[in-house]
């Protein structure tokens, strides 16, 4: 627990809404998206001869919770490299943002098939807590793998409203940290942000859910540091969701 000592642990029970972040937040998948950029960039930064050499603080700055194409674009321009956009229809070999980041997703895809994924114990306690009292859940997630973890993780079918990468593709929503995606999975569930909970692990999401206005956000620390996730605007960290399903049942 990395709140203040004498901060007491919110009920999330009482929001009208509870949004949740996916990858790091519900399932372990950061490991595996980190794996696979790494894997990836460090492969291309050694054929293209970028310096310096590509570490797991660039996923943290550049990668971690936006969209696959503008973490790609983010953290070439963190390396002074300009390329062409293309399409998110480029094949995996062509050496376009798309291209890239399109390589990206073949190698998650192949990790997650190969060794599937389950959800966090406390994250599944917590949204058993929340299923208990009938309340509205749903997932915000960059990731256009969402439903593909959440059917790998066995609880697709535990949330209504799903706002992933598709869908902002789709309806044209920038990319975390603006609002916009925390926004659409607030109406869809038919709550107001004042209202509702946000659940996240990285610095885009968390200052996703702040521009939004919600109610509470509440970060959790898998590597992001606790005292940078509430400087984004977390109003508590957790280390693990467990803990907040003891102030729900004592
Ligand atoms: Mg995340």
């Amino acid at each position: 627990m990395t709140s203040l000592p004498d901060s007491p642990l919110p009920d999330l029970r009482r929001y009208d809404a509870v949004l949740f972040d996916l990858d790091g937040v519900l399932t372990p998948t950061a490991e595996v998206h980190m794996h696979a950029w790494r894997a990836m960039f460090e492969e291309l930064f050694a054929q293209w001869g970028i310096e310096p050499a590509y570490t797991d603080d660039d996923y943290f700055a550049h990668l971690d919770g936006k969209k696959r194409y503008d973490g790609v674009a983010a953290l070439l321009r963190s390396r002074d490299v300009e390329i062409p956009w293309g399409d998110p229809s480029d094949d995996p070999s062509l050496d376009t943002v798309c291209g890239i980041g399109n390589r990206k997703n073949a190698v998650f895809s192949r990790v997650l098939a190969d060794e599937g994924i389950a959800p966090y114990p406390g994250s599944l306690a917590l949204l058993d807590a929340l299923a208990a009292v009938g309340a509205r859940v749903g997932v915000v997630s960059s990731s256009k793998n969402a439903k593909d973890v959440l059917t790998a993780a066995g609880i697709l079918d535990r949330f209504p409203v799903i706002v992933d990468g598709a869908v902002a593709e789709r309806d044209g929503l920038p990319s975390k940290p603006a609002p916009d995606m925390f926004l659409a999975g607030a109406r869809q569930l038919g709550a107001a942000p004042a209202r509702c909970a946000a659940v996240e692990d990285a610095l885009s999401g968390v200052a996703s859910a702040a521009a939004g206005g919600f109610a509470l956000i509440v970060g959790v620390d898998r590597g992001a540091g606790a005292a940078t996730l509430s400087a984004a605007g977390a109003h508590v960290v957790v280390s693990d969701l467990a803990e907040l399903v003891g102030p729900a049942t004592r």
